[in-house]
């Protein structure tokens, strides 16, 4: 097992993989930038080493200080958490050519599944349904229009690089085609340094539905079930929960075996996500993370798995300590993601909290760096934690979640919590009867 584990992150994420880390007895070092002296994840590290200013591209993002860091402590394995370099492949080779271990996938599977044209194409021929598309990149609106004849209307133009929820531009009808893939390209080619893109069909109600999966190195793949994350604004998720309230246990099954399947054939190694679409019972791919994401906790709630050990243990070569068999569900787990953001603008709004007050008890977890006095710096993502309730069913979990939001007390700053207390009054909500569109319908009634 690892002595030491460098954790190139910061926020609630750092957080959660120093705890995992000391749990297992292993020492970690923090790294953060200029802004980040008084951060949580620094004040709990064993170690920790300034990597530069405020901005991330010149300190979370930066290899050679993040290499540095990791040579004078002497860490023996790095951990990327979500964002910043966590689905790098070039970043994962550097590492392990300095003798070290990068906590997650091959940089091999990072690349295939960081191209989401090559992920598709991987995927589905592993067995797994894809959403109808181009089966390649567009190379002029030319191609497009014979394309899109062949799947019809309306269309998803897509970055094949994308990611964040950006790159994607829709297209209802053929002379709105031409200008979405310039501008498609365009804004890709700005956002993420590659303007290739796709078409894909565009699906009007699906909701979004994820299947956690992990594989060690002695070929044992293991599904942990899906996690629902419908509940979107800008593409973008806002609450997620497990189980879905669309699926049933048969239903769970057949798509938890598909993947773990496929997952097998490639070779995967570590933690990872399958995201699909749902509609009409059908599932339809659209990417794969290779990283651990944000909404974890829900499926470690239902699960009882402690995702971040397994994936720590993984990298050092053992064995998953459980199989497919003894994986059960239970219950209903809901996570809200807390963002430093006005409730209802959704304008970030950093600075510092006056009060920070927990809620406790029995099935509520807090996930969160944030602390009375601490200041939120203006440099970085605006999610300042995710409160995660468990319960023994929906409603269960639907009634602690309101209690614990009523707990739950944040003050000098502005953040997303308020929007939670009035999503859980609605009807359709507390059926589970939505999908990916219906969170932005609802703000839009909401505000008018
Ligand atoms: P990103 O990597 O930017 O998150 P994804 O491909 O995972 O991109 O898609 C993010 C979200 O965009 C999905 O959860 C869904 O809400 C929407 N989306 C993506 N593809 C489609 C599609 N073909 N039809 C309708 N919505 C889509």
């Amino acid at each position: 097992m690892f002595e030491k584990v460098l954790i190139a992150n910061r926020g609630e994420i750092a957080l959660r993989i120093h705890r995992a880390c000391h749990e297992m007895g292993i020492a970690t070092v923090a790294v953060h930038s200029t802004a980040d002296r008084d951060a949580k994840h620094v004040l709990l590290a064993d170690e920790s080493v300034c990597i530069g200013p405020p901005a991330a591209a010149q300190s979370y993002l930066n290899v050679p200080s993040i290499m540095a860091a990791a040579e004078i402590t002497g860490a023996d394995a790095v951990h990327p958490g979500y964002g910043f370099l966590s689905e790098n492949a070039r970043f994962a080779e550097i590492v392990q050519s300095h003798g070290l271990t990068f906590i997650g996938p091959s940089p091999d599977h990072i690349r295939l599944m960081g191209d989401k044209i090559t992920a598709k194409v991987a995927v589905k021929e592993a067995g797994i349904p894809v959403v109808p598309g181009s089966v390649g990149e567009i190379n002029d609106p030319e191609d497009a229009i014979a394309i899109a004849k062949d799947i019809g209307f309306p269309l998803l133009v897509k970055a094949a690089s994308g990611g964040g929820g950006r790159g994607m531009k829709l297209a209802r009808k053929e002379d709105e085609l031409i200008q979405a893939v310039q501008t498609a390209r365009a804004e890709a080619a700005a956002a993420f340094g590659d303007g290739t893109v796709y078409l894909e069909r565009y699906l009007e109600q699906p909701r979004h539905i994820e299947v956690q999966v992990i594989a060690d190195s002695h070929g044992n793949v293991v599904h942990l079930g899906e996690r629902d994350c419908s509940l979107q604004r800008r593409n973008q998720k806002v609450l997620e929960e497990a189980p879905s309230p669309a699926l049933d246990q048969a239903g769970r099954e057949e798509i938890g075996q598909i993947v773990r399947k496929a997952i097998s054939k490639i070779g995967y190694l570590g933690v990872g996500t399958v995201e699909f679409l749902y509609e009409d019972g059908k599932f339809y791919f659209i990417e794969m993370n290779t990283r651990l994401q944000v909404e974890h906790p829900v499926t470690e709630m239902v699960t009882g798995v402690d995702l971040v050990r397994e994936q720590i243990a993984i990298a050092a070569g053992e064995k998953l300590s459980f199989t497919q068999d003894d994986v059960r569900f239970n219950g209903c787990a809901i996570e809200c993601r807390i963002n430093a953001e006005h409730p209802r603008t959704f304008v970030p709004s950093p600075g510092k909290v006056r009060e920070f007050h927990p809620p406790g008890g029995l099935g509520v977890r807090l996930d969160s760096a944030v602390y009375s006095g601490y200041s939120i710096p203006p440099y970085y993502d605006s999610l300042i934690g995710k409160l995660i309730v468990h319960g023994a069913c929906r409603e269960d979990a639907l009634r602690r979640l309101s209690r614990s939001l009523d707990e739950l007390v944040v003050t000098g700053i502005e953040t997303t919590l308020p929007l939670f207390q009035d999503l859980l009054k609605n009807p359709d909500f507390q059926k589970g009867d939505y999908h990916i569109h219906w969170l932005e319908e609802w703000l839009a009634k909401h505000d008018s």
